[in-house]
């Protein structure tokens, strides 16, 4: 049986999804549970319960063979099913073979400079994006991955070796800050940082800034250390937390402050980053 992944949309051209103009793609399912997540309908795959089945005002979404159906061409994209939802998950996604996305990501190939596959967790589907990265490679189109490093890449040294880079997250520093944040194990991410590091496949790390939540400053200073030498040609993203689509415990928190902001750059330039940006 050929390979499918859950795909919950493509964007054609996409400026921040790494350099130049990129096609991104993004996965449904995730294996952590971010408090900031921006996106929460991409965290779960269906579980079929059948609620946004029957509220759908455009007769969009129906029963085949024990999956909810969704007919792209009849949805009104009022977004019902996402907001009735209890379990984060969202029935507006397709199961596509690495050839159907090739596909897609061919036809704007005049006017990207490369594919960056995302999620939820792409990583959560490393072999599928294999196969698609070996077809752009093949057109001549580059290859990242943009992943929050929970999956372990030394599981997966075959996906590097057709991938451009890697752009990972690193939340927080510390085990159990790390743990409240997203409910996921920071040891696996600080493993991929050292292998990804080691073979130069590191294209940004980023830093989303959550007051009273994470630790930048500890962050910085653990990412600088595991870096070493190499973090002077390491571009650091420091992202600003904003609560647009976040719900539960930090759908209504604050923003850092730009002094915030630039004290931390401030910080990471001092502790050896060549490159920092601020989004
Ligand atoms: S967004 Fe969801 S509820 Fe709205 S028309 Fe499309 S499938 Fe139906
Ligand atoms: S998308 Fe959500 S509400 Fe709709 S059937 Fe799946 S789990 Fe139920």
């Amino acid at each position: 049986m050929e390979l499918t992944a859950p795909v919950n949309k493509v964007i054609p051209f996409s400026l921040v999804d790494g350099p130049g103009s990129r096609c991104s793609v993004f996965l449904q399912g995730c294996n952590i549970a971010c408090a900031y997540c921006h996106n929460p309908e991409t965290q779960n795959l269906c579980l079929g319960c059948g609620l946004c089945v029957e509220q759908c005002p455009a007769g969009a979404l129906s029963w085949e063979n024990g999956r909810v159906r969704w007919d792209k061409d009849a949805c009104v994209q009022c977004d019902t099913c996402i907001h009735v939802c209890p379990h984060k998950a969202s029935p507006k996604i397709e199961w596509l073979t690495p050839g159907e996305v090739f596909e897609t990501v061919h036809s704007y190939q005049p006017f990207i400079r490369g594919v960056t596959v995302s999620g939820g967790e792409c990583m959560l589907r490393a072999d599928w994006m294999r196969e698609l990265f070996a077809l752009c490679r093949a057109a001549g189109l580059g290859t990242l991955i943009d992943s929050n490093g929970c999956v372990p890449f030394e599981e997966h040294l075959d996906l590097l070796d057709v991938a451009d880079g890697v752009m990972l997250d690193v939340k927080a520093w510390d085990e159990g800050t790390f743990a409240r944040l997203t409910s996921g194990d920071v040891c696996v991410v600080k493993r991929n940082l050292a292998l990804l590091a080691e073979r130069n496949k590191i294209e940004e790390l980023r830093i989303v800034v959550v007051p009273g939540w994470n630790d930048p400053e500890a962050t910085i200073a653990g990412i600088a250390d595991a870096l070493g030498e190499k973090t002077a040609t390491t571009k650091l993203k420091l992202i600003r937390f904003r609560r647009f689509g976040v719900v539960g415990a930090l759908a209504n928190a604050n923003s850092p402050t730009d002094e915030r902001m630039s004290e931390l750059e401030a910080l990471a330039r001092e502790a050896g980053f060549g490159q920092v940006e601020l989004r």
